[in-house]
């Protein structure tokens, strides 16, 4: 049984609908697929919408063909954007195999507002004239021109939003603090989406995201003022002792921890706090 995913360009929207399943879901633009893309091996346990969708029969989960590809050619234009085109779409559909499904524009017009009555009805000028000017100037969340694909499961329905977002040349991005993709809808160079903060349930990852990278630049500049005033003293207690072999081991084997713990640190395998707290227990 087909479904339908309709996308409202204006409004920044896609309505995802079967009416023989009576599902109707609206969300921002490109959520759907990016959601889908980012549940990785939480797939098989997901109630996302695709796979309440998808046929008995269309099994799919993280191993799955389409969806490692999929997936690998994400990350491979998040990783370089210049390979993010419309022309390397295509090409990845025919390495692939796989299509973008039929579609066509829908046109949602308010009965109530004629767009040829927005225009100064005194002009010179014919009625084609005055529609398409009236509709240039309409308000577009009355008078819409949305984009409707016809999909017959998951495979289209991803092709359908990956081939939207690249007409709209909208990217997508993977968040920088619940580590998701998303589509920055409103800013290109957004860093963080919509969604919950993973790690603050009142806060979306926009609000949350800032803060605690903020916070995160806080505890680094202070374990790096602590590991400079530490370094300075074992330094000088070297130098003022230059009898004593043990302070010299000792200062060469903290630089080594030391240095250890900042690329740690920079990979996110340990973070600052903990830093601070290894400094502080290696004062001596
Ligand atoms: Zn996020």
């Amino acid at each position: 049984m087909a479904f339908t995913i309709e996308f409202d360009d204006n409004r920044l929207i896609e309505e995802i609908s079967d009416p023989y399943r009576r599902i109707h879901e609206t969300q921002p633009l490109g959520m759907s697929f990016t959601d889908f893309l980012s549940l990785g091996e939480n797939l098989r346990q997901s109630s996302h919408i695709y796979l309440r969708l998808a046929d008995l029969d269309e099994r799919i989960d993280h191993t799955s063909y389409t969806y490692v590809r999929m997936k690998e050619f994400v990350d491979l234009c998040i990783k370089d954007p210049s390979l993010y085109t419309m022309e390397n779409f295509m090409f990845f559909l025919h390495l692939t195999g796989l299509s973008v499904p039929e579609h066509h524009l829908q046109y949602r017009f308010d009965p109530e507002k004629p767009v040829e009555d927005l225009v100064n009805p005194y002009l010179q000028i014919s009625s084609f004239e005055a529609a398409v000017r009236g509709f240039a100037k309409s308000d577009k969340s009355k008078h819409a021109i949305t984009s409707v694909y016809t999909c017959d499961g998951i495979e289209d329905v991803c092709m359908a939003s990956l081939y939207h977002l690249l007409k709209l040349g909208l990217a997508i991005k993977v968040c920088g603090n619940c580590g998701k993709y998303f589509v920055p809808l409103r800013r290109s160079d957004a860093l963080y989406c919509d969604r919950i903060s993973p790690f603050n349930a009142s806060k979306t990852c926009k609000e949350d995201g800032s803060q605690r990278a903020f916070e995160e630049k806080l505890k680094t500049d202070e374990a790096e003022k602590l590991r400079r005033q530490i370094y300075q003293a074992k330094q000088m207690r070297v130098r003022r002792n230059p009898h004593i072999p043990s302070y010299k081991e000792n200062f060469e084997r903290w630089k080594k921890d030391a240095n250890q713990w900042k690329k740690d640190i920079k990979k996110g395998r340990r973070t600052s706090e903990e830093f601070i707290q290894w400094l502080e227990d290696n004062r001596k």
